[in-house]
Order: structure tokens, then sequence, then C-alpha cells
């Protein structure tokens, strides 16, 4: 049983401790820029424990009572996902020379993909360099420092070239 007086120091501190949460999260706000770019600082000097503190941060996020409130998460955690990819992807076309194709010039994104100049896509795959050629095949690239040995196709160059022999008909029939 807690006297009156211990009751009140309880509440004392807690109000304490919202007055600092308070204003960190004015600081924060305030100097938003320095704050991330320290988070960043600290996040690369300390892998491991970033790690360890983002899953628990969604751990406790997914386990709220409130099915909304987790809906919102899972919902802003997709967000967060589709804009990463999306930043990846043209990072590593960008890399590449663009969304173009480096054969016949055609633009249009749905049209293109990265290609292996050397034909050796299947058994960079079979290493498990890297799994697919979507995000997971980008990433690869990225993290590698986009290395030499890929272009920018469209399907029907990639098609024409597979068919004729490792050349596009474009270029020269076999
Ligand atoms: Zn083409
Ligand atoms: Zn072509």
């Amino acid at each position: 049983m807690k006297t009156p007086s211990q009751a009140d120091n309880d509440a004392k501190a807690e109000l304490k401790r919202q007055r600092n949460r308070e204003a960190a999260a004015r600081y924060r706000e305030r100097n938003r820029e320095r704050y991330n770019q320290r988070m960043r600082d600290w996040r690369k000097a300390n892998p491991d424990r970033a790690r360890q503190m983002a899953l628990e941060h969604r751990n406790r996020k997914l386990a709220q009572d409130d099915p909304a409130a987790v809906a919102a998460f899972r919902a802003k955690e997709a967000e967060v996902t589709r804009r990463t990819q999306a930043r990846v992807k043209s990072e590593v076309y960008e890399a590449y020379g663009g969304y173009k194709c480096r054969c016949c010039g055609e633009t249009e994104p749905l049209f293109l993909s990265i290609d292996h100049v050397h034909n050796d896509g299947a058994a960079m795959r079979k290493a498990k360099l890297y799994s697919g050629s979507g995000t997971g095949f980008y990433q690869w690239l990225r993290k590698n420092k986009f290395p030499d040995g890929f272009q920018v196709l469209c399907m029907n160059c990639q098609v024409g070239k597979h068919k004729n022999g490792g050349v596009c008909p474009h270029q020269q029939k076999v």
C-alpha cells in the first residue's frame, strides 16, 4: 500500500516523464532533418541493435488491441515497401541508362527490363546470387554498385536476342 506522499511522488515523476517526452517530440519536430540523420548514423553504427529494435517496434504495433490501428499500420508498412521498391528500381534503371531499350530505343517502361548482356541470368540465379527478376534482383544490383554485364532491353529485343543466338535481330541476323 502506498502512502499518499509516495503516490504523489509517483504522479509527479510520471508528469515529469510526460513533459520530457513532449519536449523530445517538439525537439524532433523542430530538427527533423538533423534528428533523422542522427538516427540513420546510429542505425548504421549499430545494425544488429537497430534491426532488433525495429522488429520489437513492429511486434508491438501488430499486438495492439485495436484492429483498425493494426490495419492502418499494415497499410503504412505496405506503402513504405512499395515506395522503397519503386525507388530501388528507378535507381537501377538510372544506373543503366534510363528507361530506354539499349537496342531499339523503346521507352515504354512496361516493355522494358534489365537484360543479362552475356545471357548468364539462369546461371546467376542458380548460384543463388539473388532470387527472381524483380526487387531481389534490383537490390542485388544496387548492393553490387551496378556491375557491368547488364543493360536495359525491351521484351522484343530480349526474345529476339534469345532466339537469335545471343544477338538481337535488329543488330544482326544469324
Ligand atoms: Zn528493344
Ligand atoms: Zn533489338
